[in-house]
């Protein structure tokens, strides 16, 4: 899929992994909108590289459904790739050590990650599906973060691994539904990587996540994600699976 003159929307472009891809794919020439909750964020990022913001929280299907109309009326055109980038990070034990359960953390994990990515898949499929199909019969590529942690989950990560995991899941089901509409479905699980989400750790405890970096040992950095969502949407044969991005980490029981 060209990334030039077509509609790119991305999900939690006001930050992070979203942001650096937002921005990657402006400076290749797409016409990018930002989706994020953070109107704010998502509007400075939207103005420096000529794209448009639009307010939504992923978890919201009919929100999300007003953002693609939104999309379509502000560039002229649906979004022939859709890259999945809102999501939260969370951390708890199923049963704490005072006997608090987490019941209530893993369903807000779930709905944001799962349920938002769902939504917004869902809306951007359908909405390719209605574009002309171009070169190879392709209409649309949907690239969906899943995380290192839907195959290594640490200890405190289960909320979090089974929303991933499941997005990793629905890869493939996904790819094999839409492959007679010319949409590709993929997904890429990064490692750690130098965002906002982490920036939050404490010192000692980022440096022994670096520390199980085996190369380059150091976090990953948003450009080197963009890089990877770029060659997805270009490379036409990449369809129904999940890549790891993670200078070959595995992440340690805690
Ligand atoms: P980030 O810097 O926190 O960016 C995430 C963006 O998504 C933020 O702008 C956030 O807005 C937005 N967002 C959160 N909930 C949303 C919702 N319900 N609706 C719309 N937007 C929402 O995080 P990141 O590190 O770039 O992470 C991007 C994705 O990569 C996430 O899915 C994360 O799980 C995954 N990931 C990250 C790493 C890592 O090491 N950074 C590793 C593996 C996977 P607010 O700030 O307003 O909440």
């Amino acid at each position: 899929m060209r990334i030039q003159g077509n509609v790119a929307l991305v999900t939690g472009g006001g930050s992070g992994l979203g942001e650096a891809t937002a921005r990657h794919l402006a400076g290749l020439g797409g016409k990018v909108a930002i989706l994020d909750f953070d109107i704010e964020r998502a509007k400075a990022v939207a103005d420096d590289i000529g794209g448009i913001a639009v307010q939504a929280d992923v978890s919201d299907e009919s929100a999300v459904c007003a953002a693609f109309d939104q999309t379509v009326a502000q560039l002229g055109a649906a979004p022939r790739s859709v890259v999945n980038c809102a999501g939260i990070g969370t951390a708890a034990r199923i049963v704490g050590r005072d006997g608090k359960l987490s019941i209530d953390l893993f369903e807000r994990t779930v709905r944001v990650n799962l349920f938002g990515t769902y939504n917004v898949m869902s809306h951007g499929a359908r909405r390719m599906a209605e574009l002309e199909p171009l070169e190879d019969g392709e209409r649309g590529v949907i690239v969906n973060t899943s995380s290192v942690a839907y195959q290594d989950g640490q200890l405190g990560q289960s909320a979090y691994a089974a929303s991933k995991g499941a997005i990793a899941a629905m890869c493939l089901p996904a790819a094999r539904e839409f492959a007679k509409l010319g949409i590709r479905v993929m997904s890429i699980a990064p490692g750690l990587f130098q965002t906002p989400m982490m920036e939050g750790l404490p010192d000692e405890v980022a440096a022994g996540i670096v520390a199980n970096i085996p190369f380059p040992a150091r976090l990953g950095e948003p450009r080197e994600y963009a890089l990877l969502a770029e060659q997805i949407i270009s490379n036409p044969f990449l369809n129904g699976t999940t890549i790891r991005l993670d200078g070959a980490t595995r992440l340690p029981p805690r």
